[in-house]
């Protein structure tokens, strides 16, 4: 079957609703809560507001990250992401977008350097084979490797 190779089914397990504490940084927290709850499998949603901001774009030419601080308050308007393995390493893989004192949005891929305000976390285990990441020729990118 095309894209066979390409794609796991999971079932759903339990649902976390956590809260990160004020001044966390962002991923951590979302790490921390992960690995108190013993998941390797999850999909995350995020709402709440920051006090500082980084995030991260993907040039695809020249296959880096470059990373953009961003100054002032932000609202969390939506993070989304998973959880999986690289190295054997937990690692959430998440994008953010993020709303200014005018309404504006930016966004990009989250790193370390969001500073927590508040944030509502919730975490969706998922039952079955924990996805381990592998370097991708192509992309240059840390992508699921099914066959691992
Ligand atoms: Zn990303």
């Amino acid at each position: 079957m095309p894209g066979e190779e390409y794609i796991e089914t999971y079932v759903p397990g339990e649902i976390h609703i956590g809260r990160l504490k004020h001044g966390d940084d962002l991923l951590a927290g979302i790490l921390a809560l992960c690995t108190e709850k013993n998941i390797q499998m999850g999909a995350v949603q995020a709402i709440g507001a920051l006090s500082t901001a980084k995030v991260a774009y993907y040039h695809q030419n020249e296959k880096k990250y470059q990373e953009i601080s961003l100054d002032g308050h932000y609202e969390i308007v939506s993070l989304i992401g998973n959880i999986s393995l690289k190295d054997g390493v937990l690692l959430c893989h998440a994008h953010i977008v993020l709303g200014d004192e005018t309404g504006n949005t930016q966004g990009g891929h989250l790193v370390r350097g969001c500073t927590v305000f508040a944030c509502e976390v919730i975490i969706t285990a998922l039952k079955g084979k924990t996805l381990q990441r592998g370097y991708d020729e192509m992309t240059g990118l840390p992508l699921w490797n099914f066959k691992l």
